[in-house]
Formats: C-alpha cells, structure tokens, sequence
C-alpha cells in the first residue's frame, strides 16, 4: 500500500538533504519510491540526480497549456522517480495552489498508481505562515507528518508552528504527526532542549541526525550521503531513519505550546544554559 509523507521543517534546516537520504535509504531496501520536492526553488531532488535541476510541473505548465504528467517525472539514483512542483513566478500566483496542481496533474493522469509506488515523500517549505504550504497537511495529500529540527529556537519555532497547524486541521481529516527529525545534534545540551520540546508537545523522536562532513561532501559531489558514503557512520544513520519510517504506523495529533508558553519555554533554557556555562567554566573567579 502506498504511504505518502510530508517533511517539514524551517529553510536552510536540512528537509532536502534528509528526504534525499531516506530516498535513497528506502530504495536501496527495495522500496518503490517517488520524491515530490514542494519548494518553489525546485531544489529538492538535485543530490539524487548527480547536482542536476529537472524542470518543474509549474515551469512545464507555463511553457505549454497541455503537459503530459510523465514529461515532469524524472529517475534519480537507484530508480528513485523525482518531481519538482516548482513554484509560480515571483509576485504572482499562489506558491501552494502550484503544489495542488502539481500534485492533481500526476493523479489525473494515474501516475502512482502506474509507477506502482510503495512511497511518495513530499519535501516542502518551512513555516506552515499560510494556507498555502499546509496544503499537503490540509488537502490530506499526505498522510504522516515529520518535522526536521535542529536545537535553535528559530527552528522549534517553525515546528511549533507546524504542530498548530496540524493540530487546526486534524478534526477535519488532516495529516497527522509522525515525529521529529532531530538534525545538528552533536552535544548533550543539544539534545536535552530537543527532547524537552519534544516531551512537552507529545511527539516522538524518530532519529537523532549528527551534523557531519561527510554530508558536506557528499552535497558537493552531487550526491547523496548514502550513494556517495555508502559505508559511513551518517549513511547508517539515514537507513535507520528510514526503517522507522518504513515501520511507522500511527501518527497522532501533537500539543503545541502557546507563544507564551514558548517564550517561557525558551527562557528556561536561556538560564539553563548560563548556568552550565558557569559550571564549565569552574565557577571560582570565572566573572
Ligand atoms: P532545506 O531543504 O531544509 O532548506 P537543505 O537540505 O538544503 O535544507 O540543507 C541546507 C544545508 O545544510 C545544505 O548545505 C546541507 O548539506 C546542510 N546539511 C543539512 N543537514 C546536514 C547534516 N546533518 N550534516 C551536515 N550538513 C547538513
Ligand atoms: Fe504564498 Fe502562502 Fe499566500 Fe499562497 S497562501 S500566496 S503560498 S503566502
Ligand atoms: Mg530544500
């Protein structure tokens, strides 16, 4: 059967290198797999296809009135199929109406059903700050939800945000949480403040994910981690990764904190992290 997932997770955090990494995870374990980047830059599937940009559904749209749903899917690494939805001119059009198009023009024409997929994994935008990215959590084009977050506040704050929307949306058959991608987590204090937020808002941890070079240098080769770096550490990370996510049954809807809960919640670190900070320092004369 098939299972569609949405990543979430602010820009620049790690959604594309992640969904990339499980991709390619999935398929090597034999799974059938669809990546669909939602990011109007397009930029999601270019470490499965050696650092190259395909055309998005919403460039092919804007070149021609019909366009054939198999002209926009492309095979990445490992038989990995890749779409791009792509997003409308800058200043025009709605970036997530772009999303349902795109989505719409490969279900009209049976494009899953054909390519009989066992996962079709949805990288899309950051903040859920309007309709439009909640689209795949609203529209129930997805079924599970995974949010990747580092240890920043600014990167909580999107998953929060996340967790709000999906919360709004449950009673009317949304998308429902799966868990936390917990990317960057290289110290302890990293991984207290993720824990904590993940306890209080009820979501599981799926994977703690190390910042790491090897990532680095797999991205510069056009690759991912586990094409490039089969036999690494990060690669071994990304398949357990993707077995929980394979082995994932139930989602659920998560409790997200008020912002006035958050900015407490964020001050109890701040003071937290002072303190540790002293006593690292040894305390005596350390002012
Ligand atoms: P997003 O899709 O969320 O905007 P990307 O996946 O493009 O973010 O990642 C942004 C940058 O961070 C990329 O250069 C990527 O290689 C790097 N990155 C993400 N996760 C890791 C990691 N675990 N270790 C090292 N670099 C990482
Ligand atoms: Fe852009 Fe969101 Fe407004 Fe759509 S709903 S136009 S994606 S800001
Ligand atoms: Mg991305």
């Amino acid at each position: 059967k098939l299972k569609q997932i949405a990543i979430y997770g602010k820009g620049g955090i790690g959604k594309s290198t992640t969904t990339s990494n499980i991709s390619a995870a999935l398929s090597e374990a034999g799974y059938r797999v669809m990546q669909f980047g939602c990011d109007p830059k397009a930029d999601s599937t270019t470490t499965l296809r050696g650092g190259e940009y395909i055309p998005s559904v919403l460039d092919l749209l804007a070149e021609k009135r019909r366009v054939d749903a198999w002209e926009a899917v492309f095979e990445g690494w490992n038989g990995i199929y890749c779409v791009e939805a792509g997003g409308p001119a800058p200043g025009v059009g709605c970036a997530g109406r772009g999303i349902i198009t795109a989505v719409e023009l490969l279900k009209q024409q049976n494009v899953f059903e054909e390519l009989d997929l066992d996962f079709v994994i949805y990288d899309v935008l950051g903040d859920v700050v309007c309709g439009g990215f909640a689209v795949p959590v609203r529209e129930g084009i997805a079924e599970h939800v995974f949010t990747v977050s580092s240890a920043d506040f600014m990167a909580i704050y999107a998953a929060n945000n996340l967790f709000r929307g999906i919360e709004k949306f449950s009673s009317a058959g949304g998308a429902l949480l799966g868990g936390i991608i917990a990317n960057s987590i290289n110290t302890d204090f990293q991984r207290e403040i993720i824990d904590d937020f993940a306890a209080k808002t009820g979501t599981p941890i799926i994977q703690y994910v190390p910042r790491s070079l090897t990532v680095t240098q797999a991205e510069l080769s056009g690759r991912t981690t586990i094409e490039a770096v089969p036999e690494s550490a990060q690669a071994e990370v990304y398949r357990q990764l993707a077995r929980s996510i394979a082995a994932h049954e139930v989602s659920r809807v998560p409790t997200p904190l008020g912002p006035a809960e958050l900015r407490q919640w964020s001050a109890g670190w701040a003071d937290q992290l002072v303190a540790m900070e002293r006593a690292a320092a040894g305390g005596e004369g350390a002012i």
